[in-house]
């Protein structure tokens, strides 16, 4: 499996694999950040162009930042489509929706 190098803030150098990582590009560039949470910690690094390729290439996603949005904004925006989106798929009917909604 590809891991990628990466330095944590609180564990220093590490790896993580391509799924933990999210890669934003400026709208209009080639170049913007890369994205992992590592120790509990959402860790931001900059991504020149070449970087971003890389990481393209071993499979991580790859988003154009929406204005006006910081970059940890719209991370957390993804993985909340996706918990929804699992949800949507547990769910056959309004009625169980309604049901899973309440259960605690
Ligand atoms: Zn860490």
């Amino acid at each position: 499996m590809t891991v990628i190098k990466v330095t944590c803030t609180k564990c220093g150098n590490t790896t993580v694999t391509p799924d933990d990582v999210t890669v934003v590009i400026s709208n209009g560039n080639r170049h913007g950040r890369y994205v992992f949470e590592h120790c509990g910690v959402w860790i931001r690094r900059l991504a020149d162009h070449r970087t971003v390729e890389v990481l393209r290439a071993v499979g991580c996603d790859v988003v154009t930042g929406l204005p006006g949005l910081s970059v940890i904004s719209q991370i957390r925006q993804k993985y909340i489509l996706e918990a929804f989106a699992a949800w949507l798929t547990e769910v056959d009917t309004i009625a169980d929706m309604e049901a899973s909604l309440h259960d605690t």
